[in-house]
C-alpha cells in the first residue's frame, strides 16, 4: 500500500497554500477540486453526460460547464446536486486513482474539501491531515478572497463539516492561523515524520 495523506479543511482554511509548501518538500500533490475542474472544462470527460442529463442550458458556449448556473441549480435542488454528484464522484475517484500511479513523489497527498464528509475517502487514505483555523479567520479570508459577504461565506460553511467534527477525525492538525513561516515549521516537521511512514510502508 502507497503512503497516502488527506487533507483537509473548511473553505478558506489555507489547503491549497499548506499542499504548495508539501509539495516544495517533495510529496506530490493531487488536488480533486482541480481534477472536478479539468473534468467539467470545455473537452472535459464529463462533458458529454453532463450536456446530457442537464441540457445545453447548463453549458457554456464552447461546451464547458456553466458553473454559475450550476451552482445556482445545485444548491437549490438537492436532486440535481445528487445527480451531479453521481456523475462526478466515481470520475474524480477514477483521475485521482490515475494520477497517483504517475505520481513520483515520496508520498501522496490527495486535497480533498470534503474529506470528513465522505466515507469512501476517508477509506482511502491512510491518514488524515486537517487544515484547522478560526471560523472568524476563515470568513475574513474568503470575504476578501471572493468578494462575498459575511452570511454568503457562512451559507458555505454550514454544508460542510463543522470544525470539531474535522478535528475529531483528524490523525493530524496544522493550525493556519498564525503567519506562514510558522506553519512552514509545523510542515516541515510534518513531512518528516510522513516520509519515514512511507518509507515503513513500502519496505
Ligand atoms: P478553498 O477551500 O476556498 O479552496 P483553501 O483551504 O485551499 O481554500 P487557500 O486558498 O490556501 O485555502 O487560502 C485561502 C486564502 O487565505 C488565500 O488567499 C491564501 O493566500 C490566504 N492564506 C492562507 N493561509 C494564510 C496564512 N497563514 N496567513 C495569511 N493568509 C493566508
Amino acid at each position: 500500500e502507497r503512503f497516502t495523506v488527506g487533507l483537509t479543511g473548511g473553505i478558506g482554511s489555507g489547503k491549497t497554500t499548506i499542499a504548495n509548501m508539501f509539495a516544495d518538500f517533495g510529496a506530490s500533490i493531487i488536488d480533486t477540486d482541480v481534477i472536478a475542474h479539468q473534468l467539467t472544462q470545455s473537452g472535459g470527460i464529463a462533458m458529454p453526460v453532463i450536456r446530457e442529463q442537464f441540457g445545453v442550458a447548463y453549458l457554456t458556449d464552447d461546451g464547458a460547464m456553466n458553473r454559475t448556473r450550476m451552482r445556482e441549480l445545485v444548491f437549490a435542488d438537492s436532486n440535481a446536486k445528487q445527480k451531479l454528484e453521481n456523475i462526478l464522484h466515481p470520475l474524480i475517484h477514477q483521475e485521482t486513482e490515475k494520477a497517483a500511479g504517475a505520481a513520483t513523489g515520496l508520498y501522496l497527498i490527495f486535497v480533498v474539501p470534503l474529506l470528513i464528509e465522505s466515507a469512501t475517502w476517508r477509506n482511502k487514505v491512510s491518514r488524515i491531515l486537517v487544515v484547522d483555523c478560526e471560523e472568524q479567520t476563515q470568513i475574513q479570508r474568503v470575504m476578501t478572497r471572493n468578494n462575498l459577504s459575511e452570511e454568503q461565506v457562512r451559507a458555505i460553511m454550514r454544508a460542510q463539516a463543522s470544525r470539531q467534527q474535522r478535528q475529531e477525525a483528524a490523525d493530524d492538525l496544522i493550525f493556519n492561523d498564525g503567519d506562514l513561516s510558522s506553519v512552514k515549521a509545523e510542515v516541515r516537521a510534518l513531512h518528516e515524520h510522513y516520509a519515514s511512514l512511507a518509507k515503513l510502508s513500502t519496505n
